[in-house]
């Protein structure tokens, strides 16, 4: 039977609508091609739409969002449009509390040919993915943290329920990439579990998740220690998780290992509901020019095919989340159509037309 998914669109501020375009106008094609049905539903939210209506995230838009088969979020906020807290408008983080996505996937590859700050040796191929927790950790206090004239006071949550689901979907994600050919099979929990009671808890239950998979290996490391790990030896991960906080910033360090943000895709995963996004925000910097890299947009969509074909039993789907993927890197490890973040001069448009090009040459 014709498989057929709603989409729920969060087209963003900022560049956020540049990257959106191209990346509807290409996944309308392959589900054509493909014999498959995607239905874009563009809901409103975000800055722009707060400092229209004094609304951030509708719940109209959260209803169809949660209706949807699966969510694609540019970027949201814009630092101009504040709240009256002086924090600033960030429906992507409402939305991952609102749906209990626990799971951020934040994969980090670097393909042959792949420009990065790193001089990798030739034998070397990184390929990891950090899990970051995304409902709870240090961001559980977000807007509610106590500030007086003489101190301000914020608090991590880590609670066993989350740490459960999120330690079990960390496993699951490895043997899954080992099925796959990507990876060995093991599982980093990365903490402070030497300093905080709170990451002693967190550890303790990733240790007891462990005693399910035995056939994973498990281990731990210290979130400083694996920074320094992400710059001189980035090849030797797998599957790492973490808390909210620490996952936010050394998701980032690997964006940069990989060239940028404009590279970096992500997802926000629990167990009913899914958000795809790519990790960096709303450029203000570059609004309007039409310059933005589509990249990222790009391979969080591809994410989302890998993600519906999976949970919808449809091979050709997965298929073409692979395809999508693979288009992108082919096209960034080339170099000759890139956008000025990647050293090129290729607009939006054109970077994202060289990927078409490329699937349909494929
Ligand atoms: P940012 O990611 O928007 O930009 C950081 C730098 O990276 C800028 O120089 C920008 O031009 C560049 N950049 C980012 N994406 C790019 C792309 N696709 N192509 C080329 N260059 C790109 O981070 P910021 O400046 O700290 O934040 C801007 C706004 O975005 C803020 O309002 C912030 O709150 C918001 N934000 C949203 C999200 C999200 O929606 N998930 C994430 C981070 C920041």
């Amino acid at each position: 039977m014709r498989k057929r998914f709603d989409i729920a669109v969060f087209d963003g501020d900022g560049i956020g609508p540049e990257i959106m375009r191209p990346t509807i106008s290409l996944l309308r094609q392959m589900a054509l091609d493909g014999g498959y049905e995607l239905t874009f539903h563009h809901l409103p939210a975000g800055a722009a739409h707060y400092a229209e209506t004094g609304k951030s995230l509708p719940c109209a838009s959260l209803d169809a969002a949660r209706r949807a088969d699966a969510i694609l979020l540019s970027a949201m906020g814009l630092p101009s449009v504040r709240y009256p807290d002086g924090t600033e408008i960030s429906p992507q983080i409402e939305l991952r509390k609102a749906l209990s996505l626990f799971a951020g996937v934040r994969p980090v590859r670097l393909v042959p040919g792949q420009r990065s700050p790193l001089a990798l040796p030739a034998d070397r191929e990184v390929d990891f993915v950090l899990i970051r927790e995304s409902t709870e950790g240090l961001f559980h206090s977000q807007g509610a943290g106590e500030v007086t004239e003489t101190e301000a006071r914020e608090t991590l949550l880590i609670t066993r329920e989350t740490s459960e689901k999120l330690f079990r979907f960390a496993f699951g994600l490895a043997a899954e990439r080992r099925l796959r050919g990507r990876g060995p099979g093991r599982v980093t929990c990365v903490d402070k579990a030497n300093v905080f009671r709170a990451f002693a808890f967190f550890r303790a239950i990733f240790d007891a998740e462990a005693r399910h998979h035995p056939d994973i290996v498990a281990d731990h490391a210290y979130v400083d220690a694996t920074a320094l790990w992400f710059v001189l030896k980035p090849w030797d991960f797998d599957v790492l998780v973490t808390e909210n906080m620490f996952g936010d910033i050394l998701s980032d360090l690997g964006a940069g290992l990989m060239g940028g943000l404009g590279l970096a895709p992500s997802a926000d995963i629990g167990t009913d509901h899914a958000v795809f996004q790519p990790c960096h925000g709303s450029a203000p910097d570059i609004a309007g020019r039409g310059v933005a890299n589509p990249m990222a947009m790009l391979l969080s969509a591809a994410m989302m095919l890998d993600w519906l074909g999976l949970r919808h039993d449809a091979p050709t789907v997965v298929e073409d989340g692979r395809r999508l993927r693979e288009a992108v890197e082919a096209v960034v490890a080339e170099g000759a159509v890139l956008t000025a973040d990647l050293g090129g001069r290729a607009t939006t448009e054109e970077a994202a037309r060289a990927v078409m090009d490329r699937l349909a040459a494929a």
